[in-house]
């Protein structure tokens, strides 16, 4: 009992590295003992080598990056045990077959752990249809997720969100010759809005593939779950909310997740026509 806890946590000490103070209490905040144990195992088993701080702090979520066998860059998440995170996302549950057993709106524990394996199954589902790129996910032990880091050097990528188009250096500049951009096209002779345009034509594609090869609708699509690699390529992540296209909501979602690509894209560049775009993905 105790023995074996204090001792998790002298390893733990050890093997979590943490820059300072402040990240320190953010890493103690979620590790109850129960937390913490599944940690020590994974690291007493080799599965992970080290955990080596705290990417984000969320409502729902902690994300950790550590390091697997082989030097591989992981992301731990940690699902958080608040009801009232909880009680927001019945409604995506709440309609789904796959969950309705052992779903139980009492037990937080249980809750959390269904949320847990919601996304390791979704993401599993997702990576071996293989067409839309996910973090691969790697272990899942009851609340805690082990997947493929999306970064570099330790490093994430940047969410959708954050990403600063008029700072990224494109290799090959158009000349900054006005008459030049004008024969060329004007909008899209620009290396930003050309971005912009290929990374809407991506979300387009990532929802239409979503629904047609995966039977799912994400249900919180938008520029906070999308990470851009190497300033081309969309990775969908926090998928525990994701529903079967037939879930009874499910087109709801959809609609939701559509309108939110056209918002974000909208503001920035010309987008396509929604009612379109969303009889083209629910076309049988
Ligand atoms: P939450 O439900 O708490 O929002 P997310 O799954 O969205 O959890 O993850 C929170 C943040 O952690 C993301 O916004 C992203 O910055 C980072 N993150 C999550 N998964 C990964 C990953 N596999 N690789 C790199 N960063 C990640």
């Amino acid at each position: 009992g105790n023995k074996i806890l204090s001792s998790t946590k002298r390893a733990l000490a050890q093997r979590v590295k943490v820059k300072d103070k402040q990240d320190r209490a953010t890493v103690e905040q979620v590790l109850d003992p129960r937390t913490r144990m599944i940690l020590y195992k994974l690291l007493s088993s080799g599965k992970i080598i080290s955990i080596d701080g705290c990417i984000s702090t969320g409502k729902e979520a902690n994300v950790y990056h550590a390091t697997g066998p082989d030097d591989t860059a992981l992301a731990i998440k940690i699902f958080k045990t608040s009801i009232l995170t909880f009680k927001a996302r019945d409604k995506y549950v709440s309609g789904e077959y796959r969950f309705r057993q052992g779903y139980c709106k009492k037990n937080p524990r249980k809750m959390v752990r269904l949320w847990a394996e919601k996304e390791f199954r979704n993401l599993l589902r997702i990576h071996t249809t293989g067409t839309i790129k996910v973090p691969h996910p790697k272990i899942l032990k009851s609340h805690v997720l082990v997947m493929d880091f999306i970064g570099e050097d330790g490093w994430p990528c940047p969410l959708l969100k954050d990403v600063k188009f008029n700072e990224i250096e494109f290799d090959d500049q158009p000349e900054q010759n006005g008459g030049e951009q004008l024969e060329q096209g004007g909008v899209e002779s620009n290396p930003v809005s050309s971005l912009l345009a290929n990374l809407y034509k991506q979300c387009l594609v990532i929802l239409y593939r979503l629904f047609k090869h995966c039977k799912l609708v994400h249900a919180d699509f938008s520029e906070f779950n999308l990470i851009l690699k190497d300033n081309k390529e969309l990775y969908v992540i926090d998928v525990s909310q994701s529903v079967e296209h037939d879930h009874p909501r499910s087109l709801d979602f959809l609609r939701h997740d559509i309108k939110n690509v056209q918002e974000f894209f909208g503001k920035h560049i010309l987008v396509g026509d929604y009612k379109d775009i969303f009889e083209y993905i629910t076309s049988p």
